[in-house]
C-alpha cells in the first residue's frame, strides 16, 4: 500500500529522513517543512492513501484520537495559547502532496497567521435548501 512516486510514503517509511516527533507502526508525525507556526507539524499514516475519502475508517479513527493526544503535548510543552487542525482534500481546497495528511498548527497570542475564510450571508431559505441538499432530501 505504498506509492513509489509519493514523498510522503518515503518519508513515512524513513526512506527519506524528517523531523519525527512520534511514530509507530501506523504512522508517523513530522515536522512542516514549511511551517505556519512553531511546532507545525503533520500526521502520516504509513500506507498511502490519497484523500480523507481513501482514508479506511479505522484509521480515520486513529487519526484523530492521535491528533488530540499530539495537540495536547505540543501545547504544553511549546506552551502554545491554541491549536488548529486542518486536512485539505482536493487541490481546489488546498491540497499540495496527495498523501493524506493532517496538519497540526500550534497557535500563539499574536503570531499573525491567517487560517480561514471569508464568511458568507445565506438566508434561512438558503441554508435550508443546502441543508435538504446534503441530507438528500432536495
Ligand atoms: P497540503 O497543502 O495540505 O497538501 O500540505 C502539504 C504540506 O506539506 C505543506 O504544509 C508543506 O509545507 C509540507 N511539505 C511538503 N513537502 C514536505 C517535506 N518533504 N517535509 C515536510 N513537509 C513537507
Ligand atoms: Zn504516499
Amino acid at each position: 500500500m505504498k506509492d513509489d512516486q509519493c514523498i510522503f510514503c518515503k518519508i513515512a517509511a524513513g526512506e527519506i529522513p524528517s523531523k519525527t516527533i512520534y511514530e509507530d507502526e501506523e504512522f508517523r508525525v513530522i515536522l512542516d517543512l514549511g511551517p505556519a507556526t512553531k511546532g507545525h507539524a503533520l500526521i502520516l499514516p504509513k500506507d498511502h492513501y490519497k484523500d480523507l475519502f481513501e482514508l479506511p475508517e479505522e484509521k480515520a479513527e486513529k487519526v484523530i484520537r492521535l491528533a488530540k493526544k499530539m495537540a495536547a503535548a505540543m501545547k504544553e510543552n511549546l506552551h502554545a495559547d491554541g491549536f488548529n487542525i486542518i486536512q485539505n482534500n482536493s487541490e481546489c481546497a488546498g491540497q499540495t502532496v496527495f498523501h493524506f495528511h493532517m496538519h497540526l498548527i500550534p497557535r500563539y497570542e499574536g503570531d499573525k497567521q491567517k487560517i480561514g475564510w471569508i464568511p458568507g450571508k445565506p438566508s434561512q431559505e438558503e441554508l435550508e435548501e443546502i441543508r435538504k441538499e446534503i441530507v438528500g432530501e432536495a
